[in-house]
């Protein structure tokens, strides 16, 4: 889902409706325009909801990637079940058993550079896939 900016929302503790800059609950620092409670708890809900949705939209890209590089469909694949570099290189390797894992790695490392990311995280099996932009080499 997409945020409106600014948003409408309730206070759960006087009831009251107000209209807030998406950015000022996203830095954790709105206030209720009726009693003054903090917004702190929406704000982190709807930041790890738009870090999730970014992170899944990254994915889908790489995925992507990896669909036209390894010639393969991966539309039945599940992103829920993928959350380190270990997890998309085990899933290669039931994909492509003829493959060797060092084929895979040297395979998977070119689409990450491709899409600007740092090759040698595959050799970090337990590389978490969401701190995939944090090494990102522009
Ligand atoms: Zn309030």
């Amino acid at each position: 889902m997409k945020y409106a900016d600014p948003l409408k929302l309730k206070c759960a503790n006087c009831g009251s409706d107000g209209i807030y800059p998406l950015e000022l609950l996203r830095s954790l620092k709105a206030v209720c325009k009726g009693c003054g409670g903090s917004f702190k708890t929406q704000g982190e809900s709807i930041n790890s909801s738009i870090l999730s949705m970014e992170l899944l939209q990254r994915l889908k890209e790489l995925i992507l990637a990896l669909e036209e590089s390894f010639v393969f469909d991966a539309s039945e694949l599940e992103y829920s079940t993928l959350s380190t570099v270990g997890d998309i290189i085990d899933f290669l390797q039931a994909s492509f058993p003829k493959l060797s894992r060092s084929d895979i790695e040297f395979k998977l490392s070119l689409v990450l550079e491709s899409k600007n990311y740092d090759g040698k995280i595959v050799n970090i099996p337990t590389f978490l896939l969401s701190e995939l932009s944090t090494t990102e080499v522009l």
